[in-house]
């Protein structure tokens, strides 16, 4: 049997962080369509780049067929957790036309915190490890990264201007997919691990009725 999920929310909510425990805990597919489009090659990164830097949604086409080829791979066998995906209603028509999805999991922050956590938000371009100044994990000495010793960045996207353009495109184009779905909302506001009880919660109860 397999679990399809989704999880949405505005940049900043911790979706990422929340998907890749939940992942990891049922051996599903972590589907992060900006980790696919950052490690794309070529021509295809060449024209997801000039949508990116700017904070802009890069064309359906692109993600579309990243994403069927990622959905093929090996590891998916279980099922999936799908990041950042869709994110527009065009995106979640196609999604239904490729795959059954179980549950949505809308994880509810405010922009005023969504700022606050983006404009601290650090990674390791060496391992890849992710720290933030603001809230937390943060790195036990000032930007430099605990597991590698690597000096960390800030994501090109991670400015001022392309965070406001984010989130105005988060509530223009995605939130009307959370219509489209029956979605779980959750509160994206508190700890990271009471946001990842509160799923695994929602989780246990959907399998109960399975
Ligand atoms: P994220 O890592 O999810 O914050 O995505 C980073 C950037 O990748 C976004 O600002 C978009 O430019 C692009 N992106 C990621 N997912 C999608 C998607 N489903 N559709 C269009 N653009 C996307």
């Amino acid at each position: 049997m397999t679990s399809n999920y989704i999880f949405v929310g505005p940049q900043g909510s911790g979706k990422g962080t929340q998907a890749k425990i939940i992942a990891t805990k049922y051996n599903l597919c972590h589907i992060s369509t900006g980790d696919l489009l950052r490690n794309a090659q070529g021509e295809l990164k060449e024209k997801a780049d000039e949508y990116m830097l700017s904070g802009k949604l890069v064309p359906d086409e692109i993600v579309l067929s990243l994403l069927k080829e990622k959905l093929q791979s090996s590891g998916c066998e279980n099922g999936f957790i799908l990041d950042g995906f869709p994110r527009n209603i065009t995106q979640a028509e196609q999604l239904d036309k490729i795959t059954k999805i179980d549950a949505v999991f809308n994880i509810v922050i405010s922009d005023d915190e969504a700022i606050k956590r983006l404009e601290g938000r650090r990674n390791c371009p060496s391992c890849g490890a992710n720290y933030n100044i603001v809230t937390a994990p943060k790195p036990n000495v000032d930007n430099i990264c605990d597991i590698c010793q690597s000096k960390l960045v800030k994501r090109e996207d991670d400015n001022e201007q392309a965070i406001k353009n984010r989130l105005e495109i988060y509530h223009k184009e995605t939130s009307p997919i959370l219509k489209h779905y029956n979605t779980i909302p959750v509160n994206g506001e508190q700890d990271i691990d009471k946001v990842t009880e509160d799923i695994l919660k929602a989780i246990k109860m959907l399998n109960f009725f399975k």
